[in-house]
């Protein structure tokens, strides 16, 4: 089959002819109909990730937003037999652990991560193998395409859990979504669905322009800005219930946690560039003083697929109009480096495999 593999940081992957792989006991290989680009795809590309032992070695097959259909199982996998059109997490439980049972497989200790570590190899091929496939695969309608089925992950469900689950907002809140690459614009849309005033912060006015049709009330340039938590609390009326960092650089992070009203909540999406090295500076007298929280988010659990996709099957999210390119997998690399200086906007999948 053909691959998309990390031979060397920084330089375009190999398109390879490899053996597809072998089902576990416990696992099924997906033909991958689509399967989404990410920062976090850049992120391994790049080799970044070494200071938190998070660097992903040469060889990697990277991809890790596939959605695809079920052609074959393992002995021990019910309730799929074959066939089935299903969403695949990036972040695979165990489905035994306590994390697992109690609904938290994005953090299961013996967690896969598909698409970063060699017992995950990803989904820029033909075919991808899921481990404990009855806990992390989600059966998807046919109703939804493949491409907008692509675009849930991991992006739009990381959204989700930062939203919903993690700052658990509300109608009428105002939300600060600072980045608005794929994550940032579906945390907008999602903050819109559930009754939000969203303000989105980006530098690129054609990127403000589309988070405004997709629901932004307010949009704050951060390039022509000085003082952007000074603007966020003038458009807010004394700052954000709710801030998210979709970038992890010390400028948005810093900002977006200074933009809160008092016992606001941050949600941190983004995770850092070789700049930070994993580490920002914050004000620790103002979160104590305000009551702050702040909220780490790590994409979402496999248990929480069902939810999300009742609601794109129902239309009250639609993660297929953040959609901006189809591509092929000769494509990925060429993507990748569109995203050095951030010249890639909405989502991008390659849907040719
Ligand atoms: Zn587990
Ligand atoms: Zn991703």
């Amino acid at each position: 089959m053909r691959a998309a593999v990390l031979r060397e940081y920084g330089e375009p992957l190999a398109i390879e002819s490899i053996a597809p792989p072998d089902v576990e006991n416990h696992g099924a290989v997906v033909a991958v109909e689509a399967c989404g680009i990410c920062r976090s795809d850049w992120h391994a590309w790049q080799g970044h990730g070494e200071w938190a032992d998070d660097k992903v070695p040469r060889g990697q097959i990277l991809g890790h937003e596939p959605v695809g259909r079920i052609v074959e199982t393992g002995d021990h996998v019910t309730p799929f037999e074959g066939g089935e059109r299903v969403a695949v997490p990036f972040n695979l439980g165990c489905g035994d652990c306590g994390a697992c049972v109690t609904g938290h497989g994005n953090v299961c200790p013996d967690d896969r991560a598909l698409g970063f570590e060699p017992a995950a190899p990803g989904a820029f091929a033909e075919r991808v193998h899921v481990p404990h496939a009855a806990y992390n695969l989600t059966a998807l309608g046919e109703s939804v395409a493949p491409v907008d089925a692509a675009a849930l992950g991991c992006r739009y469900v990381t959204a989700f859990n930062a939203l919903v689950r993690r700052a658990d907002v509300a109608a009428g809140e105002w939300v600060a979504v600072f980045g608005c690459g794929g994550v940032g614009l579906s945390a907008v849309q999602i903050a819109n669905a559930l009754g939000a005033r969203v303000v989105a912060v980006d530098v690129d006015n054609a990127t403000l322009d589309l988070a405004s049709e997709i629901g932004a009330t307010e949009t704050v340039n951060g390039a022509e800005t000085n003082d952007v938590p000074g603007a966020i609390a003038a458009l807010t009326d004394g700052g954000a219930h709710v801030t998210m960092d979709a970038l992890g650089r010390q400028e948005t992070c810093r900002d977006a946690v200074e933009s809160l009203r008092r016992r606001g909540r941050h949600v941190q999406v983004g995770l850092t560039t070789d700049a930070e090295r994993g580490e920002i500076a914050l004000p620790t007298d103002a979160i104590a003083r305000g009551e702050i929280d702040f909220l780490g988010v790590r994409g979402l659990s496999p248990t929480g697929y069902d939810e999300v996709l009742r609601l794109v099957e129902s239309d009250v999210l639609d993660p297929g109009r953040l959609v901006t390119r189809e591509v092929g997998l000769d494509d990925v690399s060429d993507r990748l480096a569109a995203m050095d200086e951030y010249e890639t906007r909405g989502i991008e999948v390659v849907t040719e495999l």
